[in-house]
């Protein structure tokens, strides 16, 4: 195929793809007249929830991955707490197999923790050869330090990494994870990798003060790397109220807290944009604020979200945004991230200028609950392929 007419970066460009690899020229099939689109490679979400076995009422791997094909995702990296827990090869390769007739990339994160209990680091190099990419209990904090740091210097050493979960459960406040329980578990993630020279990834930063701190590590030349999520720089916890599609956790923090993580963003503080995608039924977000669970769907708003806070609004230019959405490819060494000769063709075609409200009856996901439900948003994605074929 010849994509013909679109912009890289704001540069008119043609992109040639042959047997599914981007080329210099080359192509096979037809041409396609992308009228102008802004041409990405394809969008990589390093956190996200596909509910897949056990939880098939909220999510499946297809109807995830239609989903995230629909919000320009080629390639994801689902969280291990499902049921069972992946925290098993025959799990891991269950969510590989369904996800193969997808046209969507999945690297599983399997569960750095026998169950997700924090006690019994899994076997992590039978994981590895089955497929996992990283190891996080994510929902849950590893509490216990020794636990900890065998999960990430062992996953170090097979080339793989810790991605963190940051609360500390004695600091939270009824049941809610306040900027101290965030920061005092960033703290301590972060001089446990600086002090062993692991690596480590901080999953949904949502604070100032949690930003800093990575920061500072990151001066020091601490292997940490972040990532935080368009809910954290789009709203605040006023704009919440009781509406139970605006409850996550980590929790919206103050204006200041957004403000700076736009910043983190800016100065490479904060490396990635995540989703934390986590559908849940409407049953469960129609129940009383308190008693609803944390998580909202993020596929298909990732990009114009961050398009509309971080660009429109001047924050972040277009070449920088760019950047972060490619970062996932860096830091999971995996191929791509670039338009460019050899790279597989994974690509999303976007309408820059297209103002768009967030329809409910649109979404693909199984599940309903998002914040960005009748809110205006700028870049629509038109369409998406994978491997030189079109997903949506
Ligand atoms: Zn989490």
């Amino acid at each position: 195929m010849l994509f013909k007419n679109c912009l890289i970066n704001g540069v008119k460009a043609d992109i040639a793809v042959k047997n599914g690899v981007i080329t210099d020229g080359e192509y096979d099939g037809g041409v396609k007249d992308c009228g102008g689109l802004a041409a990405f490679y394809g969008l990589f979400d390093m956190h996200c929830h596909l509910r897949d076995p056990g939880f098939t009422e909220k999510e499946t791997v297809e109807s995830g991955l239609l989903s995230a094909a629909k919000g320009g995702f080629t390639a994801v990296m689902p969280m291990p707490n499902t049921d069972p827990v992946c925290d098993n090869p025959e799990t891991v390769k269950y969510i590989l197999d369904k996800a193969e007739k997808c046209g969507v990339k999945v690297y599983p994160i399997a569960a750095a923790t026998a169950g997700q209990k924090g006690e019994t680091v899994t076997d992590l190099a039978a994981l590895t050869a089955s497929g996992a990419v990283a190891f996080s209990d994510d929902g849950r904090p590893v509490v216990n330090d020794a636990v900890a740091l065998k999960v990430m210097s062992e996953a170090c050493r097979l080339g793989s990494f810790y991605i963190s979960h940051c609360e500390t459960p004695s600091l939270n406040k009824d049941g809610v994870v306040t900027p101290a329980s965030e920061e005092a578990m960033i703290e301590r993630e972060c001089l446990l990798a600086f002090s062993t020279a692991s690596r480590v990834h901080i999953a949904h930063v949502s604070t100032a003060g949690g930003a800093e701190i990575i920061r500072r590590y990151k001066s020091l030349g601490a292997r940490v790397t972040a990532e935080t999520c368009p809910h954290y720089f789009c709203f605040t916890a006023a704009d919440a109220g009781e509406n139970t599609n605006f409850k996550m956790n980590p929790p919206l923090r103050g204006e200041s807290d957004r403000l700076a993580i736009i910043g983190a963003l800016q100065d490479g503080t904060i490396d990635v944009i995540s989703t934390d995608h986590a559908p849940h039924t409407d049953a469960e977000k129609a129940k009383p604020y308190k008693d609803a669970p944390n998580g909202i769907i993020g596929f298909e708003t990732a990009f114009a979200a961050a398009y509309t806070a971080l660009v429109s609004s001047g924050a972040v230019t277009l070449s920088k945004l760019t950047e972060i959405l490619a970062a996932p490819y860096k830091i999971t060494g995996k191929k791509g991230g670039k338009i460019a000769a050899g790279m597989p063709a994974d690509l999303v075609f976007i309408d820059l200028d297209e103002k768009f409200v967030y329809g409910r009856e649109e979404i693909r996901s199984k599940s309903h609950n998002s914040p960005f439900i009748g809110k205006t948003l700028t870049g629509r994605v038109k369409f998406t392929v994978s491997d030189g074929k079109t997903v949506y």
